[in-house]
């Protein structure tokens, strides 16, 4: 399997370039409009071609390039089942397998920062997070029917159920992060690390956190795939 995270500085993404290695079929995952031109040279340089572009969900704070990159590919959009958005090629929900060659990708529903998210398990041993869980955080829940309580019991009953050793691969860093594990994650996140369901929910509620600066812009151009 060829893996590689790429990062949008301004936005402070990480994209996930994952394809096999034997039939160069690839994947993006959380693609940045911005992006698409280096996007496309790593695909070229490698040689690779590229089938899907996936959504780990709507972003509020950048605009997907799922939309340029099928235009300028032919590659298909994906996103997960129940998102508003109406211009996927298909949805995926939990427990679904995507297949590449000799790379499988299992879907796990991760609701909360979303009502829609999706996380994505690599192999059994990557898991692409998404704003579900990120580094020593989590994404927020304050709006896009966010709830904290259903982002609390999708992490703590699905992906901390996993085995400890899985790389957890978020979809943001502000901190310069780049990847940890899940049994990283239960000892030391301190969202969750000893933490109850009723705890989190409160800390959570009061965040107080500022309106990403570009979701008037990101929202309604993400439920196209990214169309501007
Ligand atoms: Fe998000």
């Amino acid at each position: 399997m060829l893996f590689r995270q790429l990062f949008d500085q301004e936005s402070s993404t990480y994209t996930y370039l994952i394809a096999d290695s034997e039939t160069k079929v690839a994947i993006l995952v959380d693609p940045v409009i911005e992006q698409v031109e280096r996007d496309l040279q790593v695909l070229r340089e490698l040689g690779l071609t590229l089938q899907y572009c996936l959504e780990t969900h709507i972003h509020a704070d950048h605009i997907t390039g799922t939309d340029r990159l099928r235009g300028l590919t032919g590659c298909l959009g994906v996103v997960p089942e129940n998102a508003a958005a109406s211009c996927a090629d298909f949805a995926l929900g939990d427990g679904q397998r995507l297949r590449l060659g000799n790379v499988e990708i299992q879907v796990i529903a991760t609701p909360g920062h979303t009502n829609s998210h999706l996380a994505y398990l690599v192999n059994g041993t990557h898991l692409l997070t998404g704003d579900a869980l990120l580094i020593r955080g989590c994404g927020r829940t304050d709006f896009q029917s966010g709830d904290p309580g259903v982002l609390y019991d999708a992490v703590t009953q699905k992906l901390f159920t996993l085995p400890e050793d899985t790389l957890v691969y978020p979809g943001h860093d502000y901190q310069g992060q780049t990847v940890s594990t899940i049994g990283e994650e239960k000892r030391w996140n301190p969202r969750f690390a000893g933490r109850d369901r009723y705890e989190f929910i409160e800390l959570m509620n009061h965040l107080n956190l500022p309106k990403p600066k570009r979701m008037l812009e990101a929202l309604p151009a993400n439920q196209q795939c990214g169309k501007v």
